[in-house]
């Protein structure tokens, strides 16, 4: 039985804790039962059996990497020419009438894609935020796609509800009823929400952006979220148009018009946050709101550098997200996490942030800012997800002889060589366990020519 087989990793080079002391341990081993991580420390500590050992000598061990922002559907349109060099409001006109011909199929099939990428640069557990349910196309069906695969999965039942027609962004008919997506909403979360320690799945409610949605919407998903007890998600802030968006519609900053809706607190992440001032901040610290940095997207669609080390110095959670595969385009976490040490740099200098403070951004950020307190360490009771990376490649050399833990973040993305979601192998040797890689980028390829050919 999966929840009480014991598993032994030892002789580690290195594991690398993210627990309260920040414990990096020289021959490390990590004892796991089941689903959950049972004891941590130096080799000659820890029992010497178990029903299943590893020897994970010339290897660095870290908890697995969270991923608190993307479009996996994206995937399907990265690199679209008529999008490659447009900002925010100009990128997502050209992408939404091709995003109008995605078909179920096509969700579930871009998720594994990204879920796959995601998972050999080293994330254990994904959010994902689908906000346009074209054709027939459901949250239900990027759900199956995680399964699958074997991913620990915040599924965000994202929406859009205002029209051009009616002084949004998107398309009339990308838009969705507001009572139909409140609906929709409770089925997801009655249906798949699983609020346990070390759940698999759980649900967000996420209208897309205020942009998009309605200000009663808003209010209602915050009503809806919270007679649940669920997280809360969307964008704010992205860039100046949509500050001036805000400005013009609503009369505030995006910041107190999240505020004025309820939209703060514990509960609530926002995606990018490039531009919140330092009220916004402040606002943030004091409610525990929680931002989604996204260093890529924010460099892609020229959005701007975000005020990290400000938001971190005044105790605001931060965790990363690789955003969208059509604004990234790359889903690298661990890639992610050495954008966000480099542009932080170029924007505030060089001693705004280390390689080990944007590790800390990947892994305890990205669970505190998804609610979680069981995933982003390796200690006693945590879930059983861990990545390790081999200190011997090309990539490396030269580099982890002085520092292993540095080398990861400064040197060109590595791939996991191991990943362990829920006490679950999920590769093994640099290899997907879960799924069979070439099929999926094969079919995947098919549907984004299907998809390109359909406009
Ligand atoms: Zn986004």
């Amino acid at each position: 039985m999966p929840h009480t087989k014991t598993l032994l990793l030892r002789h580690a080079d290195l594991v690398v804790t993210m627990d309260l002391h920040r414990r990096e341990i020289p021959d490390g081993a990590v004892f796991i039962r089941g689903g959950v991580i049972e004891a941590v420390g130096p080799t000659a500590e820890l029992p010497d059996h178990a029903d299943e050992v590893q020897d994970l000598r010339g290897r660095i061990v870290l908890p697995g990497l969270v991923n608190t922002h993307h479009h996996m559907y994206q995937s399907l349109t990265r690199v679209v020419p008529g999008a490659q060099d447009a900002e925010l409001f100009g990128w997502l006109q050209t992408l939404y009438p091709l995003w109008g011909g995605l078909t179920p199929e096509m969700i579930r099939v871009s998720t594994l894609t990204a879920m796959s990428e995601l998972i050999l640069s080293g994330c254990t557990t994904s959010s994902d935020h689908l906000y346009l349910y074209p054709n027939g196309s459901r949250l239900d069906d990027s759900i199956e796609a995680a399964s699958e695969i074997g991913m620990r999965f915040h599924a965000c039942r994202g929406s859009m509800s205002v029209g051009r027609s009616a002084g949004g962004l998107p398309p009339d008919e990308l838009v969705e009823d507001e009572d139909a997506i409140l609906a929709d909403s409770r089925r997801l979360i009655e249906t798949w929400h699983d609020p346990a320690r070390h759940a698999m799945l759980r649900i967000a409610v996420a209208p897309c952006s205020p942009f998009s949605v309605s200000t009663d919407l808003m209010r209602e998903s915050a009503r809806l979220a919270r007679s649940y007890g669920v997280s809360m998600h969307t964008h704010l802030a992205e860039n100046d148009n949509d500050v001036a968006y805000s400005r013009q519609r609503f009369g505030m900053t995006p910041a107190e018009y999240a505020e004025s809706l309820g939209w703060v607190g514990h509960d609530v992440w926002h995606a990018h946050c490039v531009k919140l001032d330092a009220a916004g901040i402040a606002l943030f610290a004091r409610t525990g709101t929680g931002v989604a940095h996204c260093p890529c997207s924010n460099m892609r669609l020229a959005s701007g550098i975000a005020p990290i080390p400000a938001m971190r110095a005044a105790g605001v959670p931060v965790g990363l997200g690789v955003d969208g595969s059509a604004s990234n385009d790359g889903a690298d976490l661990l890639g992610e996490a050495r954008q966000a040490m480099l542009l932080a740099r170029v924007g505030h200098g060089p001693a705004a942030m280390n390689a080990r403070q944007a590790l800390e951004l990947a892994t305890l950020g990205g669970a505190r800012v998804l609610g979680r307190d069981d995933i982003g360490a390796l200690t006693p009771g945590m879930s059983a997800d861990l990545i390790a990376f081999r200190s011997d490649t090309l990539a490396l050399s030269g580099a982890a002889v002085h520092d292993p833990v540095a080398a990861l973040v400064f040197c060109a993305p590595e791939k996991v060589d191991l990943s362990l979601i829920n006490g679950r192998w999920v590769v093994q040797d640099g290899t997907l366990q879960t799924v069979d890689l070439p099929r999926v980028v094969s079919h995947h390829n098919h549907l984004a020519r299907q998809l390109a050919e359909a406009l």
